[in-house]
C-alpha cells in the first residue's frame, strides 16, 4: 500500500530517494522519511507528517546539496497501525540505534511479540508494527543479518516487505517479502529495491521479481538472493523493463485519469491485436483455443473491487453467449468462506492492480486443492503471473490512476473474448459470433466519438453535481455496469451512491428516493427495456430527477430529465460505452468538488495487504 524505495550506488542516494518517493505520488500516503548513510558512515534521517515536498523541504534546510550519500533506504506510509504521527513515520530504528527498517505491511501478531520485547528490556516509542519488527530483528541478531531475517521471519505472521539497513555494516542492504511485493532493479552505476513495478523503470532497464520467503542483499553493485525455503543462493531471471512500462506521463490531460479514459480506444485495439482475425471475423488466440477444448463444467470467479463488476458482467456474458454455468466471489470474502473444490470447475482470477493481496491468497487456496486456475492480469511479472495454471495479459499498459477505468475495458474485453472462445464450442452460431466481433472491431471509434463529444454530458454534471445522494440503476449485464458507475462516483467525489438492479427498487430502495435523490438508469438495451421504464415511471411518481443512458433511438426518452445519449452498438457491448459517461461524470463532478482526482483519500492502489 504504502512505498519502499532502497538505493545503493554511484548517485547521491538522498535526491534519488526523494524523486523515487515523488514519482510515486500519485497513490495515496500520509507520511514519508528516509534514513541514508555516506562513506564516513554518518548517518542522516529526516521523517515528515504529510507530502514528499515537506520531507524535502525539511532535508533541504538541514544539509548541503554538496554533502553524499551512497546508500539509503525510504518509504511513504499508509497508516494501518497506529495514526499519522511523526513518531509513527518510517523507517524505524531498533533500540540499540544499529538498525533500520521500512516496512510495506501488516505483522499480525505484533502485539504478542511487543508485549514479549517489553518483558526483556524494549520500550517503544510509536504504535507501529513496524517498530516492533525492527526490535525483534535486533533481538534475535546473532551476527549474521541472512540468518537473522530468517529466524524473525520463522516469528512473524502476515504480509510484509521490508528493507533493513545494519550502520554497523552500512554497505550492505537486506530486503525480505511474505505477500507483498518487492523487485531489485538493476541500472549500470546502482541498485534499487522498490515495491512497485511502476515508475522505477525509468531508473533501470532491468528488474528481477523476488518471490516470497526470499532475502536479498545488495552489497554495493552486488546483489544475491537466497531462498529461506531451501537455504540456498537462488538464480533468479533477469527481465527486460516492457516499454509499456514508462507511459506513466499525464500527457496533456490535467489528471491521469482523464488521460487514462481518453486511452480507452487505443486500449481496445491493443487487447484484441492477435487475438482475434477481424477479417474473417475469428479468434485467434492459442491460450483461448486451449482453453475452450477444456469442457469445463462451470466456471468461478474470485475477484475484488472494479474487478469484482467486470466479472458480474461476464458471469452474464458466459451464460448467455457460452450456455456455461459461472458465478463470482468478491475475494476477501471467498478466502475464508468454505471451499468446496471441484475438478471440472475453471477459478479465474483478476484484480485492477497487479499484487491484490486478497485475490493472491485466493490463488493459494484454489492451488493447494490441484484445482484449474486461471488468470487475467494487466502486469507481466506480477505475483498472480507466476502462480496460475494459465493466463492472459489485458495489455492496458501502466494505470497510475488509484481508480481503475481503461484497465476495466480492458478486462471487459478480454473477458468478452473469452465468452465468444468458449460459445464457439458450444452452440454459438457462426452469424451470432460474426456480429459480435464485427461490434468489438466498431467498438474504439465508437468510443473515441464518445470522448470527443461530451457537451451533453456537461449540462447533465451542471445539473447533479449538486446532490449529495445518488441511486444507480441497471438490469442484465447493465447491472454490473451500474454497480462500477456508482464506484466510481463514491471513489473520487465522496458523494454517496448506490446501485441496485433496476427492478430492485421497489423492494426497499424506492423508500428513499424523491426530489433531492437523483437516479442515473442504464437502458442502452432492448432487453427488458419496456419493464426498465416502468421503474422509471414508479422513481418519477416520487418526484426524483431521473437520467437516463440510453441508445440514440431509444424510445420514451422524454420520461427522463436529462439524457445521455450512446451510439448503439451490439447489446452485449452496452456495458463498454455506457461507462465511459458514467466515468466522467464521477471525474467531474470531483472536480467541481475540488477533490484530488487522481489520488482519492485512504485509497492505495495496490492493496497489498489483508
Ligand atoms: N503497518 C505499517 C504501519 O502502519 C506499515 C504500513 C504501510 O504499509 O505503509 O506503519
Amino acid at each position: 500500500m504504502c512505498w519502499i524505495f532502497a538505493y545503493s550506488g554511484k548517485q547521491n542516494a538522498i535526491p534519488l530517494l526523494l524523486e523515487g518517493l515523488q514519482s510515486l505520488e500519485y497513490r495515496w500516503y500520509d507520511s514519508a522519511g528516509l534514513v541514508a548513510i555516506n562513506s564516513t558512515d554518518d548517518i542522516f534521517l529526516e521523517k515528515a507528517v504529510g507530502k514528499v515536498s515537506v520531507l524535502t523541504r525539511k532535508i533541504e534546510e538541514e544539509i548541503e546539496s554538496t554533502q553524499t550519500y551512497a546508500r539509503g533506504i525510504a518509504h511513504t506510509r499508509w497508516a494501518t497501525h497506529g495514526e499519522v504521527t511523526l513518531e509513527n513515520t518510517h523507517p524505524h530504528v531498533s533500540q540499540n540505534s544499529q538498525f533500520y527498517l521500512v516496512h510495506n505491511g501488516i505483522i499480525e501478531n505484533y502485539l504478542g511479540i511487543k508485549e514479549y520485547l517489553i518483558k526483556k528490556w524494549y520500550s517503544f516509542y510509536s504504535d507501529t508494527d513496524s517498530e516492533v519488527l525492527i526490535k525483534l530483528i535486533e533481538d534475535c541478531f546473532n551476527g549474521n543479518m541472512l540468518e537473522t531475517l530468517e529466524i524473525a521471519a520463522k516469528k512473524i505472521v502476515g504480509a510484509y516487505s521490508i528493507v533493513v539497513i545494519d550502520t554497523q555494516k552500512p554497505q550492505e542492504i537486506y530486503g525480505m517479502k511474505l505477500g507483498s511485493p518487492m523487485i531489485l532493479w538493476i541500472a549500470e552505476d546502482g541498485l534499487i529495491i522498490s515495491s512497485d513495478i511502476n515508475t522505477v523503470s525509468k531508473y533501470a532497464p532491468e528488474f528481477v521479481s523476488l518471490d516470497d520467503r526470499e532475502i536479498i542483499k545488495i552489497d554495493t553493485l552486488n546483489y544475491k538472493i537466497f531462498s529461506t525455503s531451501d537455504w540456498d543462493y537462488v538464480k533468479k531471471d533477469i527481465e527486460k523493463v516492457d516499454e509499456d512500462f514508462c507511459i506513466a506521463d499525464k500527457w496533456d490531460f490535467e489528471t491521469f485519469t482523464e488521460k487514462e479514459i481518453h486511452e480507452i480506444p487505443e486500449i481496445l485495439k491493443n487487447v484484441c491485436t492477435g487475438r482475434i482475425n477481424f477479417s474473417e471475423k475469428t479468434i485467434t488466440s492459442e491460450t483461448l483455443e486451449q482453453l475452450s477444448e477444456s469442457n469445463y463444467a462451470k466456471v468461478e470467479i474470485i475477484a475484488s473491487w472494479s474487478s469484482y463488476f467486470a466479472w458480474q458482467v461476464w458471469v452474464n456474458w458466459l451464460q448467455s453467449i457460452a450456455w456455461i454455468d459461472a458465478c463470482v466471489h468478491v475475494s476477501s470474502e471467498f478466502l475464508y468462506n468454505t471451499f468446496i473444490p471441484k475438478n471440472d470447475v475453471l477459478y479465474i482470477f483478476m484484480s485492477q492492480s497487479w499484487e491484490t493481496a486478497d485475490v493472491r491468497e485466493s490463488v493459494k487456496r484454489v492451488q493447494e486443492k490441484w484445482c484449474h486456475t486461471f488468470w487475467v492480469v494487466n502486469t507481466v511479472g506480477s505475483t498472480i503471473a507466476r502462480m496460475c495454471d494459465a493466463w492472459m495479459y489485458t495489455h492496458a499498459w501502466v494505470e497510475v490512476w488509484v481508480a481503475s477505468t481503461k484497465n476495466v475495458i480492458a478486462q471487459l474485453a478480454v473477458l468478452l473474448m473469452i465468452s465468444i472462445s468458449l460459445g464457439i464450442k458450444k452452440d454459438l452460431q457462426r452469424s451470432e459470433t460474426k456480429e459480435l466481433i464485427e461490434a468489438l472491431e466498431k467498438l474504439p471509434a465508437l468510443i473515441q466519438r464518445q470522448l470527443e463529444n461530451q457537451e451533453k454530458l456537461k449540462d447533465v454534471i451542471d445539473k447533479y453535481s449538486q446532490f449529495s445522494n445518488f441511486f444507480f440503476l441497471g438490469r442484465g449485464l447493465l447491472n454490473g455496469t451500474a454497480q462500477e458507475a456508482s464506484l466510481k462516483l463514491k471513489e473520487l467525489s465522496y458523494l454517496h451512491s448506490e446501485a441496485y438492479a433496476t427492478w430492485e427498487l421497489k423492494h426497499w430502495p424506492l423508500a428513499l428516493v424523491g426530489p433531492d435523490f437523483p437516479c442515473f438508469v442504464f437502458g442502452a438495451t432492448s432487453y427488458i427495456y419496456e419493464k426498465t421504464i416502468s421503474n422509471v415511471k414508479e422513481i418519477k411518481a416520487r418526484k426524483s430527477p431521473v437520467v437516463g443512458i440510453v441508445y440514440e433511438n431509444s424510445k420514451h426518452q422524454d420520461i427522463y430529465d436529462h439524457v445521455i445519449t450512446l451510439e448503439e452498438t451490439h447489446d452485449q457491448l452496452s456495458p463498454f460505452s455506457s461507462l465511459v459517461p458514467a466515468w466522467l461524470f464521477a471525474v467531474w463532478v470531483a472536480k467541481k468538488l475540488w477533490k484530488d482526482i487522481d489520488k482519492p483519500q485512504n485509497l492505495a492502489k495496490s492493496v497489498t495487504v489483508e
